[in-house]
């Protein structure tokens, strides 16, 4: 398999409806190596509809803690438990991750107890090793290089951007972020950024059809994530090669379509750019 990115899901969010795309994931298919980059609903399905086994992932990367980036995560390596992997996987992220898989464990011990019992399985907790990520951390895993750099995703303060580099080759995932300058060193010359968006028309009916009365959402969205002509501006001012967009804030309405995104993040880019799909796949 030649090297690819696939963007799984693409739907910022963790609210699901009919013809919107998928919460956030992102596989990386690198010389052999499948890193997932955020296990958001719908996961398991996506890495197999690539032709990527379960037993295939060989890290797993929580950028944070909100549902949309991790709901999946127990039953995702339950899933790849049940499929037959004794092979242990090591997942990085946040350090209360390992608070949520011992409560997935908690919550599944009778099945568990089960399969290890009827079934003769390896015990399920040794299969998964957490590690934490720290700001401005520098990982090797093979021959791949990941820097890890703390976004701006208030009130979360445990949430990070990710720098894959191997070889020649470099790609940038700005994980749920305010718009932050920073990002613009981070990506600086990326082969591809995949950076996640948002379009400022969207908000109000964002808060009309949730039906939310008060500014709590609204205000979280405008503190915590990135107007698509900022993104624009960052793939500019970083001179990326190819910016990708994720995380789409609105998603799934019938109001806006891709000229709308477009439109927007050409106030500042005019480089090439992929509006993101689920189960896309772009070729490295
Ligand atoms: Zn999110
Ligand atoms: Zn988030």
């Amino acid at each position: 398999m030649v090297d690819f990115v696939s963007l799984l899901g693409v739907k910022g969010g963790p609210a699901i409806r009919p013809g919107s795309n998928m919460p956030t994931s992102t596989l990386i298919h690198i010389d052999g190596k499948n890193f997932l980059v955020d296990t958001g609903l719908g996961v398991s399905r996506s890495i197999c509809d690539q032709g990527v086994e379960l037993n295939e992932i060989d890290a797993i990367f929580i950028t944070h803690m909100h549902s949309d980036h991790y709901l999946e995560l127990g039953p995702l390596i339950h899933t790849a438990w049940v499929s037959g992997r004794v092979k242990p996987i090591s997942i990085y992220g946040p350090k209360r991750l390992k608070h949520y898989w011992r409560a997935f464990l908690d919550s599944m011990v009778d099945d568990i107890a089960l399969r290890i019992e009827d079934e003769g399985r390896i015990d399920l907790e040794k299969l998964p090793t957490f590690y934490s990520f720290e700001d401005r951390q520098f990982l090797s895993l093979s021959n791949i290089n990941i820097r890890v750099m703390r976004n701006l995703h208030p009130p979360i303060l445990d949430s990070f951007a990710l720098r894959f580099e191997w070889e020649h080759y470099s790609i940038v995932l700005s994980g749920d972020t305010a718009y932050m300058p920073e990002m613009i060193d981070f990506a600086d010359q990326a082969d591809l950024l995949i950076h996640e968006v948002m379009l400022s028309e969207g908000i109000d009916l964002i808060m009309n059809r949730l039906g939310h009365e008060d500014d709590k959402l609204r205000n979280h969205l405008l503190q915590s994530h990135t107007l698509a002509k900022n993104v624009g501006l960052i793939a500019k001012c970083a001179k990326v090669k190819c910016l990708a967009l994720n995380h789409f804030v609105p998603d799934g309405f019938a109001e806006f379509n891709d000229e709308d995104w477009l439109q927007a993040i050409r106030r500042h880019w005019s480089g090439k750019v992929i509006l993101g799909r689920d189960g896309i796949r772009i070729p490295l």
